[in-house]
């Protein structure tokens, strides 16, 4: 989520807030404590995997052009939120039926090759949900579904919409589930699920939002109808935690350093790989742009039609 910046104000006895890259302000009062880094997944995410891609989508203003939508994206959201539609539904009406005009209703259209690709994944993507909502109890009504929760911590201020969240019967009482709609072209296992810093996130986060033990994690993927858990402890919980927080604090050094007059390029470095070719911000990178792009529908093809 990016949040829009305050207006900057002198603040009486007080030196003017000093602007910050991406909106964010420091107040100079002396022994004031740093304020909180606002994050989603997606913006810690974004720095771990190449902090230039986290300057150009959080701190450049104006930010440079994206290259062009993904049709996997268009895929990904279309899916789910049919599964979001889904649980809209009276429990009656959750049947497979309906899944064709929830699809239809929502379907993202960008990205893809032509008519025929997007058509193929339509059929594709509804073959999946159908057989995933199988799976489902219709009559069971999740937590939460595409639910916002939020944390505090001393450096963090997370907040992060759950697919869904689930609770389910524990040894002592209810228990929550965060569950993590998958729809890329490779099955997830174990290692993905207990890996997932988003996951373990959501999941610290839900169990002081909701007050209730959250330590199973789950990604299901909807191609292969595979459903890959973890279930965490609170250690491991903390150890996603302070590697979230050791992020958020470089990622607040590299602001101090640019707003300090430092050089950006320095400050937030490249990380090329081949997660460049699939960058949005490719053909504005220096180095991102000696990698051959992929086209934006690369990712359907071999995931519908392959
Ligand atoms: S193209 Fe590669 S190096 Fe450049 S910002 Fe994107 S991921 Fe980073």
């Amino acid at each position: 989520m990016r949040r829009a910046s305050s207006a900057g104000r002198p603040a009486a006895g007080g030196r003017a807030p000093q602007q910050r890259p991406g909106g964010a302000e420091q107040l100079g009062f002396e022994g004031m404590p740093e304020r909180l880094f606002v994050c989603t997944p997606s913006k810690l995410g974004a720095y771990a995997d190449c902090p230039r891609r986290y300057r150009y989508s959080y701190v450049d203003r104006p930010a440079p052009p994206k290259g062009p939508p993904w049709a996997h994206n268009s895929l990904g959201a279309s899916v789910h939120t049919a599964l979001k539609n889904w649980y809209a539904l009276p429990a009656d009406r959750r049947r497979p039926e309906a899944l064709a005009t929830l699809l239809k209703g929502t379907w993202v259209r960008e990205g893809y090759r032509d008519d025929e690709q997007e058509r193929a994944a339509y059929r594709r993507a509804l073959g999946w949900l159908e057989a995933y909502v199988e799976t489902l109890e219709p009559e069971a009504d999740p937590l939460g579904v595409e639910r916002v929760v939020a944390v505090k911590t001393a450096v963090l201020a997370f907040n992060g919409r759950a697919d869904r969240i689930d609770s389910r019967p524990g040894p002592e009482g209810p228990e929550l589930v965060i569950v993590d709609y998958k729809t890329g072209r490779t099955g997830l296992d174990a290692d993905d699920a207990r890996g997932s810093q988003a996951l373990a996130l959501y999941a610290y986060a839900a169990e002081r939002v909701f007050r209730r033990p959250c330590r199973r994690v789950e990604l299901h993927h909807l191609p292969t109808g595979t459903i890959a858990g973890h279930d965490h402890t609170t250690e491991s919980l903390t150890r996603q935690l302070t590697r979230a927080e050791d992020t958020a604090r470089d990622i607040m050094a590299a602001e101090r350093a640019v707003a300090d007059g430092g050089d950006a390029d320095e400050a937030f470095p490249v990380a090329p790989g081949p997660r460049c070719g699939w960058c949005d911000y490719r053909r504005h990178c220096p180095t991102g742009a000696q990698t051959p792009g992929k086209e934006p529908w690369a990712a359907v093809d071999r995931s519908v039609e392959g």
